[in-house]
């Protein structure tokens, strides 16, 4: 049987990342998070102390990188760099190396690859557009941007990262504009895409609604309704 995508995008702080690895976890699928690559690389580039805004420097830097995503950690020249790229800087990093085209051409390949050996459920910025255009079940997660900035703000001071909600605030917004300014593959709602606000949602209800839209729009061969509990 073909192996299965499901695709989950939007701007940060929708709660996609949660989301997919549940849904993953409750379908028995591989979990790709592909903004993990995105800071993984920026993380790679940074050490080497070189200038993130020149697209061939990126790209040669990562032609002698190894990025690995095994289930949800992610590896850098064989070191686990998990948490270290969840900081601040590196988030703004990762958005502007985004900007790259021979970046995202490096890494929609090692994207790619991943489904090739098991059903996945992707999320990102481009996974329903551009890394999986034939996806079988494209979802579009929204919120307000105070929203998304109140929950990131949280999710940082809950880490022990001492900063400012305004600053997280302005940050986000940085990134959502770069995000879907950019030239190659900006964020977009992408054809066929079901979108779902979750401004109002627990993440639970979010979970639930996306198995929902799952078992409404895959033909499974038995579905056990336990799995939307
Ligand atoms: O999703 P996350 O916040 O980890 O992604 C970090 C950054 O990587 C995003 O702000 C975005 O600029 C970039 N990204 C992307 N395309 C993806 C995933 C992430 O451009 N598919």
């Amino acid at each position: 049987m073909k192996n299965k995508i499901i695709t989950i995008d939007g701007p940060s702080g929708t709660g996609k990342s949660t989301v997919a690895k549940e849904v993953a976890k409750k379908l028995g699928f591989c979990y790709l998070d592909t903004g993990a690559l995105y800071r993984g690389a920026a993380l790679a580039i940074d050490l080497k102390g070189s200038n993130i805004d020149d697209d061939s420097r990126c790209r040669e830097i990562l032609s002698s990188t190894t990025i690995k995503l095994i289930k949800d950690k992610i590896f850098v020249n064989g070191k686990d760099v998990s948490s270290e790229i969840r900081s601040p800087r590196i988030s703004n990093l990762a958005s502007r190396i985004a900007v790259h085209s021979s970046v995202r051409e490096y890494l929609v390949e090692i994207q790619r690859s991943s489904s090739l050996s098991c059903s996945v459920v992707a999320e990102g910025r481009d996974t329903g557009s551009v890394v999986f255009p034939n996806a079988d079940v494209k979802i579009y997660l929204d919120a307000s941007l105070n929203e998304r900035a109140r929950r990131r703000h949280k999710e940082l001071i809950s880490k022990g990262i001492n900063i400012g909600f305004d600053q997280v605030l302005e940050e986000i917004q940085e990134r959502d504009h770069r995000d879907k300014t950019r030239g190659v593959a900006p964020l977009v709602v992408s054809e066929n895409a079901i979108v779902v606000n979750t401004t109002q949602m627990s993440i639970k209800e979010v979970i639930s609604r996306v198995l929902k839209i799952i078992k409404d729009n895959l033909a499974f061969a038995s579905w056990d309704d336990g799995i939307l509990e």
